[in-house]
């Protein structure tokens, strides 16, 4: 037997947190991997030494004034450059066995989905595509015979503990929080938290709206509605539980009693490795998980008072339709009014909850048929969220 051809690897979000471990694992497995593309939204400097470090075919920034620079940095290389829209699904839907699909937020749904309808096996980190878009989303893939095998740490750790069972045949599903930065914060101090504050997370490392939510819980919430998408499990089955070690990612109750744990230490490589070598395993470089060290593991229930996010987001897993579309659309855009100091931590709850309200009461938060569909929602809302929170100053 000779040796194996290496892995064809798309890579979009190559920048961002998550991008930048997939990397490190790829690097590191040579033999195994190959890149064939890459994408990032703006930051051209990066994805060209990533270009240059990779030597993909193909690379794509969305920003289109990034397409010059990118140029320039890449001459003499033979690596073939886009930019814009339509070359980041080009990025996604290069020739390739596996794509990564790391993009934060909706705009990270054309670009998966059209590669999902390709047939193409894809690792999903960005959760957001199963909140905006989840039923079509999933059916996509069933039709076209696409894996979806989930990146996100506490979906990996499922995916692990389920070990092949049904998910159908289980009692619940669990995922863990760690809490974040305000875990034990009065609602006071959490409504005037600081933007750095937010972004002081205690376990995890990420990029910035993620760390946002994972301070308002939102992310927790977000997180549930991807379960319901990825496993099929129904949202009365599904639980959170806070545990401020990260350590137990995700656990998985029988109908016998029995209850399997996904564990790791806090590193994203380890979720990461898991997809990129399924159904073998790779050897990644992350730290040893030594529970004698760590000593004590502890869990609390989530509190929904100080947390409004996660009621609200646990809120649009019931009632369904088009409530977590509107939900996810309204909440990025909050973020990043957060993030650019023109609203309070706690302005980013409520504003979801009232585009929650909107949509309601304009009967626009019917079921989305299609993906295109989904980004319809997605594209109203945010187009309101925004007139909304333009004019905000704190
Ligand atoms: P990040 O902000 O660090 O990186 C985002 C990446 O997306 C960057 O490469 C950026 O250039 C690119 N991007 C942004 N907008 C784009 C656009 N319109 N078109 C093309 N590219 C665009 O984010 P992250 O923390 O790496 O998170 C990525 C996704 O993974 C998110 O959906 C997040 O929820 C999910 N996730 C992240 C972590 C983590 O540890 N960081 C853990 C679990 C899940
Ligand atoms: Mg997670």
């Amino acid at each position: 037997a000779g040796k194996r051809a290496p892995q064809r690897v798309a890579l979009i979000g190559a920048t961002g947190s998550i991008g930048k471990s997939t990397v490190d694992l790829l690097v590191r497995n040579p033999d195994r991997f190959s890149v064939v593309s890459l994408a990032a939204g703006r930051d051209h400097a990066e994805l060209a030494r990533l270009a240059i470090l990779l030597r993909p075919e193909f690379v794509a920034i969305r920003d289109e004034s990034g397409f010059e620079p990118l140029k320039e940095a890449l001459v003499g290389t033979n690596i073939q450059i886009g930019a814009g829209r339509e070359a980041v699904i080009e990025a996604a839907t290069w020739d390739a066995d596996l794509l990564v699909s790391a993009i934060v937020g909706a705009a990270g749904v054309e670009p998966t989905h059209a590669a999902l309808q390709l047939g193409r096996d894809v690792a999903l980190a960005n959760k957001e595509c199963l909140v905006c878009a989840g039923a079509p989303f999933m059916r996509a893939a069933r039709e076209a015979g696409a894996r979806l095998l989930p990146m996100d740490s506490e979906h990996n750790a499922i995916a692990q503990a389920l070990g092949g069972a049904d998910p159908a045949t289980i009692e619940r599903m669990i995922i863990t929080a760690s809490g974040g930065p305000f875990r034990t914060w009065s609602r006071e101090a959490i409504e005037k938290a600081t933007v750095a504050e937010a972004l002081n997370h205690p376990n995890w490392s990420m990029g910035p709206k993620i760390t946002v939510d994972s301070a308002t819980m939102m992310n927790k919430g977000l997180e549930l509605i991807e379960a319901h998408h990825l496993f099929g499990v129904p949202a009365e089955k599904l639980d959170v539980v806070v545990h401020p070690q990260s350590i137990v990612h995700g656990l998985v109750a029988f109908a016998d009693g029995a209850v399997t744990a996904g564990m790791a230490v806090p590193d994203m490589r380890v979720p990461i490795a898991h997809c990129l070598g399924f159904p073998e395993r790779l050897d990644a470089p992350t730290p040893r998980l030594d529970l004698a060290q760590i000593a004590t593991l502890t869990f609390e229930r989530p509190d929904h008072e100080r947390f409004p996010a996660l009621a609200l987001a646990l809120g649009a897993l019931a009632a369904g339709g088009g409530l977590p579309t509107v939900l996810n659309a309204a909440n990025e855009i909050a973020v990043e009014a957060f993030l650019a100091g023109r609203i309070a931590f706690g302005d980013i709850a409520r504003h979801a909850a009232e585009a929650i309200d909107i949509a309601e009461k304009n009967g626009e938060a019917k079921e989305p048929a299609s993906v295109a569909e989904a980004l319809a929602i997605d594209h109203n809302v945010r187009d309101r969220s925004r007139r909304v929170l333009a004019t905000s100053r704190l």
